[in-house]
């Protein structure tokens, strides 16, 4: 086999809380995750070293150097295999950097499917989930894609069947916003308030809304509690997200750490007309109509 292409999806955080900060610098998290078709490739090529190259419309925001998820994981790989591997990989960048969407997870997460495909380790995706686990909290997700319960930083992962597709639309803006960086705002944010922060709990009609398919019934419990500090960071998406509420969406929240915005639409055709007025709002790159849940990372 000299080379193996595989696709891997973006995703939204239907309900992000986030516990008090650990000893050891993490939050308990309830992380209900949500795969969404915007979807980047991985292109993975017999080569002697390990490289990288991206291409595609956000190619100049992704480093190509060992900092790279996707090279991280080919090394992590190659080391759980105990061999000394190489592989040329070609990301096709769709999934916007630094958008709060995980795409340097699901980069990761796409070479290691194909990386394992490649060199033929025949490792099950479980072994691959551990080995992503230790990248970061977002890569075990994009392999295993659909809708998804992630709880301890978010890499504990009970899948969660849902009945049909949800339609969104997605507000990207013009440049990112550090992860890290948003939730040391969102710790200090908290700080400067006596109020006590709750456990993070699963959120029962959620589920109820996401098992029965009910974009209605999700729409009134979508909940990020970093959204206060993306948008202390970025006074903008308030912006954003008022105009998507105004064009009709069901509901509009950050996704993730933000900056990229999330809109719930009750259909297709609502999605595809959310993402036309959004992309003429100021501060707003492009916007794309998109649907959930996806497969996750799956060899073409
Ligand atoms: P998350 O939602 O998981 O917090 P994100 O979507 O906000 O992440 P990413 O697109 O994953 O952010 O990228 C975060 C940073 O990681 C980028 O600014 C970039 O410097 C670095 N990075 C390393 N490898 C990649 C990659 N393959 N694709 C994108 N970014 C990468």
């Amino acid at each position: 086999m000299s080379s193996v292409t595989v696709r891997v999806p973006a995703k939204v955080n239907v309900q992000l809380s986030v516990g008090p900060l650990r000893d050891d610098g993490y939050h308990d998290l309830v992380n209900v995750f949500h795969a969404v078709s915007i979807f980047d490739e991985v292109v993975a090529s017999e080569s002697e070293t390990i490289g990288v190259s991206v291409t595609g419309e956000w190619a100049d925001r992704v480093p190509v150097d060992d900092s790279n998820l996707a090279v991280r994981a080919a090394r992590a790989l190659a080391k759980h295999a105990g061999r000394t591997y190489g592989v040329d990989l070609v990301i096709r960048k769709a999934i916007p950097v630094a958008g709060g969407m995980a795409g340097g997870s699901a980069d990761a997460a796409g070479a290691l499917l194909a990386c394992n495909e490649l060199w033929g380790l025949g490792l099950p995706r479980e072994d691959l989930m551990e080995i992503g686990a230790d990248l970061g909290s977002d890569v075990p997700f994009a392999l295993m894609g659909g809708t998804a319960v992630g709880t301890g930083r978010g890499e504990r992962l009970a899948p969660l069947t849902t009945r049909g597709a949800f339609h969104w639309a997605f507000a990207i803006a013009d440049g990112g916003l550090s992860t890290p960086t948003v939730y040391a705002e969102c710790d200090r944010l908290r700080a400067a308030t006596s109020s006590k922060i709750p456990w993070p709990e699963v959120d029962p009609d959620l589920m109820e809304a996401l098992r029965t398919g009910d974009p209605h019934g999700l729409a009134l419990h979508l909940a990020n509690d970093l959204q206060p500090a993306a948008l202390a960071l970025r006074p903008s998406l308030a912006t954003t997200l008022a105009a998507g509420r105004a064009a009709g969406a069901l509901a509009a929240l950050v996704s993730g750490s933000g900056p990229t915005c999330a809109f719930l639409a009750a259909d297709a055709a609502h999605a595809t007309r959310l993402a036309q007025a959004l992309a003429q709002t100021e501060g707003t790159y492009t916007a794309i109509p998109t649907s959930g849940p996806a497969p996750g990372a799956t060899l073409l």
